[in-house]
């Protein structure tokens, strides 16, 4: 059952939903469409009070290689789209649009992902490229097959990370250090010793291992459930993730900034002529 284009919504068990990325030729690039249709279905499943657990999966050989860099003139096509933040001003000029833009496509929607209160699982196979960090990271669990290789290549571009910098929390102060010095791959396994990844299994078994898990949890009382989520959340908050993630916001601002006033677009030209390595070229 599905009335999205580039999303699917299964109900493969009981209490459980399988919000399933579908563009596969793309792999699975993020256009708006894609983005706000993936919101959508996130809120079906919030919304419906039959759905326990959420699994977040992907068509096709690669979960996700990052955001629609083909997509031109996205600006207009906000006013295609309900809108869920109050940041606005997409048609304003100059910085203002662009850090509104990715206020509410980026840093607002997977925010808000990772607010949502039932509990919500990544099924992950192949490359996972900066933006698509940003549909894994904001699931509260991770199921990676052992074929699947996270990057954020971001600084390659001119850019300090993706949107949603939860690289510290994710896989460590060092390693995300490196994560993003370098652009390299982390692998399934590396994700896994960092804590980032819950379970690496063979990609044969990925979804048969997700949905498992999924049906164990859905079995437990959902408002126990959402609140175990919301404290565990809180207490990583605590420690100052959304004033850390702020100011990365900030700092990615600057650059897509800095990237216009030097070069004219909004990242650094050298990655878009492949003058630079690619994470895509690189595993
Ligand atoms: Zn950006």
């Amino acid at each position: 059952m599905s009335d999205f284009e580039t999303v699917l919504y299964e109900t493969p068990r009981p209490a459980v939903v399988r919000i399933v990325l579908n563009r596969p030729e793309t792999r699975n690039a993020q256009d708006t469409r894609m983005l706000y249709e993936l919101n959508a279905a996130f809120d079906r499943a919030a919304q419906d009070d039959e759905v326990k657990v959420v699994v977040l999966a992907a068509n096709g050989p690669h979960f996700s290689s990052g955001h629609d860099l083909r997509e031109r003139g996205a600006r207009a096509t906000m006013a295609e789209f309900p809108t869920v933040g109050t940041w606005c001003g997409f048609e304003c000029a100059g910085a203002e649009a662009q850090m509104a833009r990715e206020k509410e496509l980026y840093l607002g929607l997977s925010e808000r992902w990772r607010n949502i209160p039932k509990p919500t699982i990544a099924e992950v196979q192949g490359k996972v490229i900066a933006g698509g960090l940003m549909l894994v990271w904001p699931c509260d669990l991770i199921v990676a097959a052992d074929d699947a290789l996270f990057a954020d290549n971001t600084v390659t571009m001119g850019v300090p990370g993706a949107e949603f910098f939860n690289h510290p929390w994710e896989v460590g102060v060092r390693k995300a250090k490196e994560m993003l010095f370098t652009s390299d791959f982390v692998t399934a396994a590396d994700a896994h010793r960092l804590g980032m990844v819950n379970h690496v299994v063979p990609a044969a078994e990925l979804t048969e291992f997700t949905l498992t898990l999924a049906a164990k949890i859905a079995e437990r009382p959902l408002f126990a459930l959402k609140l175990a989520k919301e404290a565990v959340n809180t207490a990583q908050d605590a420690q100052g993730r959304v004033t850390a993630m702020q100011t990365s916001f900030a700092l990615h601002q600057l650059s897509h900034s800095h990237n216009m006033t030097v070069h004219g677009t909004l990242v650094d030209p050298s990655f878009l002529k492949g003058s630079l390595p690619r994470a895509e070229q690189r595993a």
